[in-house]
């Protein structure tokens, strides 16, 4: 087998986007002020993570910096989590989707499923791939639990891959599925999260050994706080819902980080008992942090910047 991965903790990376052409027209300030690698200044304060990345950092840079290595450890039968976290619109599917078949656009995920099959074509003709995919809205998620205690999620749809092309076709139809859930909802409740589910099992054909690893890729929804006063009902009862899911995440995460807790609250939501084997661990646990530069946006950048620190 392959090397054993680096040491298992979680990584928090924190990504700046640049100004996009309203805010420069309406004159926003651009805020961060980038120290080194590993650290920005908002607003006189001062946030240090594994790894900060200024505005011009390229989609490639991004992948071979921080996920590379993830998917090496996945084929050698690692579980790992990749999540992009922040409010609307600061670049959390440009990070891990980007432009689908845009070769200097595409993000994390279409890069992961080129790195996977260039992997496995390179390997041992005698192992044996099987590989599955799966997209998960939070919407329509139902958690049950096998006869030992395993959760797993029911009625989502599971594709056998054998290309990145097909990866890209599930993708494709995991966008449509959002777009239309979103557009039969209120604008308020126009936030879902999205889990891209990659599971790979492989098999010696002499010796029938088997290895398995499964990687996550969470573009969650938007952390904004929804006003009280545009939401009610139903509406808002799914605004907390998300709301509640990312505070779960942020508690499981920190629990994790510290590493001293025994207990890790993965129960307190879906999410978290979904993932609850892809956190922590033996496995490779990443986190984005993704921001907008724009003064508009100071407050949810700040309290962005924050949830990212609790997991340092
Ligand atoms: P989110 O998914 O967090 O709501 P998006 O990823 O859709 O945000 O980004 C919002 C807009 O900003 C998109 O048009 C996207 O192409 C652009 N954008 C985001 N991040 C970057 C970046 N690092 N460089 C250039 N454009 C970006
Ligand atoms: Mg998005």
């Amino acid at each position: 087998m392959a090397d054993a991965p680096a040491e298992c903790n979680i990584k928090v990376l924190c990504r700046f986007r640049p100004l996009n052409q309203s805010e420069i027209l309406r004159g926003d300030q651009f805020l961060p002020k980038f120290q080194g690698d590993d650290t920005v200044v908002v607003g006189g304060k001062s946030y240090a993570f594994d790894r900060v990345f200024p505005t011009n950092t390229t989609q490639e840079q991004v992948y071979n910096t921080c996920a590379k290595q993830i998917v090496k450890d996945v084929l050698c039968g690692y579980n790992g989590t990749i999540f992009a976290y922040g409010q609307t619109s600061s670049g959390k599917t440009h990070t891990m989707e980007g432009k689908l078949h845009d070769p200097h656009q595409m993000g994390i995920i279409p890069r992961i499923a080129e790195d996977i099959f260039n992997h496995i074509f390179a390997m041992d003709e005698n192992l044996e791939f099987h590989i599955k995919v799966s997209h998960l809205l939070h919407t329509n998620l139902s958690v049950h639990e096998d006869k030992n205690r395993v959760p797993y999620v029911k009625g989502c749809t599971e594709r056998f891959v054998s290309s990145p092309d097909e990866v890209m076709d599930v993708i494709d139809e995991g966008k449509n599925n959002r777009h239309v859930a979103v557009t039969n909802m209120n604008e308020h409740s126009s936030r879902s999260h999205s889990i891209f589910l990659i599971n790979i099992k492989q098999e010696h054909v002499e010796t029938e050994q088997k290895l398995c690893g499964k990687l996550y890729l969470v573009d969650l929804a938007g952390s904004e706080k929804v006003s009280k006063t545009g939401a009610a009902g139903a509406v808002l009862d799914e605004a907390k819902n998300i709301n509640k899911s990312l505070s779960a995440l942020g508690n499981v995460i920190s629990a994790l980080a510290e590493g001293t807790k025994t207990h890790v609250p993965y129960r307190d939501s879906k999410m978290t008992r979904i993932l609850q084997d892809s956190l922590g661990g033996n496995c490779r646990t990443t986190m984005f942090i993704c921001c907008s530069p724009s003064s508009y946006n100071d407050t949810e950048t700040k309290s962005t910047l924050m949830f990212g620190q609790r997991a340092k």
